[in-house]
């Protein structure tokens, strides 16, 4: 062969018999078959019957079954990121006429979703109290297709009593979702509560370092599998086996960071709550919190972020100080990595509730406790001092 085909088509020269700790970083797009009579264009590759990169290289299987055997699903799809694994789930049950239930306390992307792109397909989104209960029943049409569960919710960490909603919707065999990423799908046993379909989002806790985006949807049942996976391939949802790697890498150190980060939270939270200036903190392992019960009987632990309410003698402003004010914190979104975070939601849409902008919610990272503490001591000092006759007269 000419040299410059020898580059193109190479033979594997290194030695065979590699052994090593770390699961291969397969990259690849095209799948070659032996034979014409053995190509298929098939989402499903197992049994070594690859077909196409777009439906997963090896990495990403074997991230999608340790996903899969930590949740004791059926099957794992990995997709881009946890906003997509929710676009995958809504459009796998949902079609044009269709109604869906989705807390009101849900990750706000997916309500996004459902007032945007979903409704212009005529697929009809309600809203309900996060602690509603079995009492979900009464809100279930003829034409409902899906119900939503998260929990804790969104920011505002209400605890969903699942088994009730998951008996209620089974009873008139609407199937439920689950956005389990608050517990990285290890704290909260999703199938074991009677939910369908889980996913989460491993951009937060299994990639674990705020360097990559992935989610996942966990499925119970073949039939389930089948209607996800049909969605799955004709959307294209195709991920990195770059980004896999980092997250199977992730997987192995989930367990000592979600201990630790627990202690760490838990203490801090604590101390917050000792604190003038701060009127609530929602932590779900506080009885404070909305739906504690819930997550007594049905946790094993709880994660690294919950939210704080300020006493309405601090004003929107003042709150906005304290948060510019924090060094260690930093501001942003997502979380569950190493770094502690701090984000004002100055309007979240709970009906009956007005926060106004009083409201925080923090992620706490892996620095040391006493510097967090002492950050977060210098930015309340910060808030008190701020005034508005000050402000005026800058
Ligand atoms: C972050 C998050 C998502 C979305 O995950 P991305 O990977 O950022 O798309 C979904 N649900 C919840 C509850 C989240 O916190």
């Amino acid at each position: 062969m000419h040299w410059r085909s020898k580059l193109v088509q190479p033979q594997s020269l290194a030695p065979k018999g590699f052994k090593s700790l770390s699961t291969p970083t397969y990259r690849g797009s095209t799948v070659v078959f032996d034979r014409q009579a053995d190509v298929k264009d098939i989402w499903r590759q197992t049994d070594n019957a690859y077909t196409y990169g777009l439906y997963g290289t090896p990495t990403a299987l074997e991230l999608g079954a340790r996903i899969a055997q930590l949740e004791g699903a059926h099957h794992t799809f990995v997709v881009p990121g946890g906003q997509a694994a929710i676009a995958l789930i809504y459009l796998s049950f949902c079609k044009a006429g269709s109604h869906a239930l989705a807390p009101f306390s849900a990750y706000g992307p997916n309500k996004s979703l459902a007032s945007g792109l979903l409704r212009n397909l005529n697929i009809e989104v309600e809203t309900y109290d996060p602690l509603i209960g079995g009492d979900i029943g009464a809100l279930i049409r003829t034409n409902t297709a899906l119900v939503w569960v998260e929990s804790p919710g969104s920011v505002t960490m209400e605890v969903q009593d699942v088994p009730a909603i998951c008996s209620a919707a089974h009873a008139r065999e609407v199937p439920v979702a689950m956005d389990n990423t608050y517990a990285a799908g290890v704290l909260f046993d999703a199938f074991g509560h009677g939910v369908d379909i889980s996913m989460h989002a491993l951009t937060k806790y299994v990639g674990g370092h705020s360097d990559l985006l992935l989610g996942t949807v966990s499925v119970a049942s073949e039939v389930t599998c089948e209607r996800v996976g049909a969605t799955f391939k004709q959307l294209g949802l195709a991920v990195s086996p770059d980004d896999c790697s980092l997250a199977l890498r992730g997987l192995q150190t989930l367990g000592v960071r979600l201990a630790h980060l627990e202690n760490s939270t838990l203490e801090i939270a604590h101390w917050l709550s000792q604190r003038p200036e701060v009127a609530a903190v929602f932590h779900p392992a506080f009885p404070s919190c909305p739906g504690h019960v819930n997550w007594r009987r049905d946790f094993t632990g709880s994660a690294s972020v919950f939210s704080i309410l300020f006493h309405n003698d601090f004003n929107a402003r003042q709150v906005v100080t304290f948060v510019d004010a924090l060094h260690l914190f930093k501001i942003g979104m997502s979380w569950g990595g190493l770094t502690s975070l701090a984000l004002v939601y100055p309007d979240l849409d709970r009906p009956g509730k007005d926060y106004a902008g009083r409201l925080v919610r923090l992620n706490i990272g892996l620095e040391d406790i006493d510097d967090l503490k002492a950050d977060l001591d210098q930015a309340l000092l910060a808030m008190r001092q701020f005034s508005e006759a000050g402000l005026n007269n800058a």
